[in-house]
């Protein structure tokens, strides 16, 4: 791929097996990133804390795509481990995996409302037996895996040196806790840990060549890592409370299963959500369910707040913080509105098609897998070319607000690569923002350059937005309303066409599960009379 303008700035991600950051290979050299991050154990809802992940890998996902990679992530789900059993029994379910079934779709709802984007896959260990079987021999063929005295297999950490280097952990340092194990005395060594355990009464099992079992923790992300992404891939995420021993465990038993390959070679680590005092948000102490907090906030507000501290700082929680945010993202959507007002009149004014111009601003700054162009915008702006705008004034509003723009950019990009900084991008459109409210209490109607400078901010916005996720609800409403308004001007307003346009675009939005925007079309086309009805055979119209 080349970049006309250039290149946009290398990424740098802090390594936490490494401990210094590290340059990501330019797009050249390596187009297609490989994401892991483990996911979660599916058996309550979740709160808000345990969305800091999904929310954050997806805004990298997106950076990524800025540049030009193609990006391939996978994240799993445990829905069978110790905790899912004894929460199965807790509640009285006699099938812990149905339980955990059930979970994993309350925790879609809530990846989706959040605007996360699907993962390439999202293997569940129950799914996934028989590679684990597999590996299992494997890294006992290869001599690190024993059969212990309860008929559990046990990793043998004697056999594998290498053992803690990304905790840096000193083997003593596990002893104490180990031999209180209730396992410890079936194991050649009280810190080994479990591959495969021996069934117990009354849990669910599987056969195996040890007898029936069901697999150890740690086992199942060295399997699905590398049956969707290989044995050897570039990035494995985790919350930093994963580092040992879920990781640890992790890389002994690939780097015992396959030797000759890397393993993950960037691991990433994220800090906790806290609650005011640093306490953890937590399943068992006090915290908050996002299920809750999206009844009353809008998702993307609770995605600003997520994103509001660089991935590895703790982000506190407090509902004076998510009000803030509230106003913050109120003021964005505002200067989207008065933006795409501004250039509407103008187009009309000088009979262009405003749609026409929508589409090319999102073609040439918005994110779409199969082109280069925000990677094209990144790179206009190189160091040479930075200015600081407030020196600017008083400049004319069309140049201060460009400048204000590319500034933006280029900073919200430096951020982004800098270990993906996205406390400092954030701050970034926000300053952008007032930039561009300054500039349109000053833009005329009949100034040509004005508009061609609104045009960039809208560009800009669009940019930056969808990079962070936010704003697209808002955006996707506004241009549908600005579609249905063109649509009706064609037809002559007639408005059975209107409808038919209004229903097609329903459609489109309920099959991308936009269901806010759904209900919205719904009630925008009750205002012209037409009652939408939902019956076996469609939805159908009728007239008022
Ligand atoms: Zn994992």
């Amino acid at each position: 791929m080349t970049w006309p303008w250039g290149n946009p700035p290398p990424i740098r991600i802090y390594n936490s097996l490494t401990r210094r950051e590290e340059t990501f290979p330019p797009v050249d050299a390596h187009p297609e990133v490989s994401i892991y991050v483990c996911g979660p154990t599916t058996y309550q809802f979740v709160h808000v804390g345990n969305m800091r992940n999904p929310v954050f890998y997806d805004v990298v996902r997106r950076i990524f795509k800025s540049h030009g990679y193609r990006v391939k992530f996978v994240t799993n789900f445990t829905d069978i481990d110790d905790k899912m059993i004894e929460e199965a029994k807790k509640v009285g379910e006699s099938d812990p995996i149905q339980l955990s079934a059930r979970f994993v779709h309350e925790y879609y709802t809530d990846l989706f409302a959040l605007g996360v984007e699907e993962a390439d896959f999202y293997p569940k260990v129950s799914t996934h037996i028989d590679e684990i079987i597999e590996y299992v021999k494997l890294i006992m063929d290869n001599g690190h895996g024993y059969i212990g005295k309860d008929k559990s297999v046990y990793f043998d950490i004697a056999s594998y040196p290498d053992y803690l280097q990304l905790s840096g952990m000193k083997m003593d340092d596990l002893l104490d806790e180990s031999r209180q194990d209730e396992t410890a005395d079936a194991k050649n060594d009280p810190r080994d840990f479990a591959l495969w355990k021996a069934a117990k009464p009354g849990e669910p099992s599987w056969p195996s060549p040890w007898g029936p079992g069901r697999p150890g923790w740690h086992i199942e992300c060295s399997v699905m890592s590398a049956k969707y992404l290989g044995p050897s891939f570039d990035i494995h995420g985790g919350g930093k409370e994963l580092k040992f021993p879920h990781h640890e465990n992790e890389i002994a038993q690939a780097k015992c299963g396959h030797p000759d390959e890397d393993f993950a070679r960037i691991w990433m680590h994220n800090e906790w959500v806290v609650l005011k005092g640093g306490e953890k948000m937590a399943k068992s102490g006090e915290s908050i369910l996002i299920r809750d907090v999206l009844k009353k906030y809008d998702p993307e507000v609770i995605r600003l707040f997520l994103l509001s501290a660089h991935y590895r700082k703790e982000v506190e929680f407090s509902f004076e913080k998510i009000d803030e945010l509230t106003k913050a993202k109120e003021r964005l959507s505002e200067t989207f509105r008065r933006l795409t007002d501004f250039l509407r009149w103008r187009a009309e004014e000088r009979n262009e098609n405003w749609l026409q111009i929508w589409d090319q601003v999102d073609r040439d700054y918005g994110q779409d897998d199969e082109k280069e162009g925000a990677g094209r915008i990144i790179s206009k702006f190189d160091d040479g070319i930075r200015l600081d705008t407030d020196d600017l004034n008083p400049q004319p509003t069309d140049f201060y607000l460009v400048t204000a723009v590319r500034e933006a950019l280029y900073l919200a990009h430096r951020h982004f690569a800098d270990d993906f900084d996205t406390q400092g991008a954030v701050g970034e459109l926000f300053r952008l923002i007032s930039r561009i409210n300054s500039s349109l209490e000053k833009m005329s109607a009949d100034n040509v350059h004005d508009f061609d400078a609104a045009n960039i901010a809208l560009g800009g916005l669009v940019h930056l937005t969808e990079i962070l996720g936010v704003n697209k609800r808002e955006r996707e409403n506004l241009y549908l309303t600005e579609k249905g308004r063109e649509q009706a001007e064609k037809g002559g307003g007639d408005a059975a066409k209107l409808a038919d346009v209004l229903m097609k675009l329903r459609e489109d939005a309920r099959a991308s599960k936009n269901f806010e925007l759904a209900d919205s079309i719904r009630d925008q086309l009750a205002e012209i009379g037409a009652e939408v009805r939902d019956s076996k055979d469609g939805p159908r119209i009728v007239w008022k």
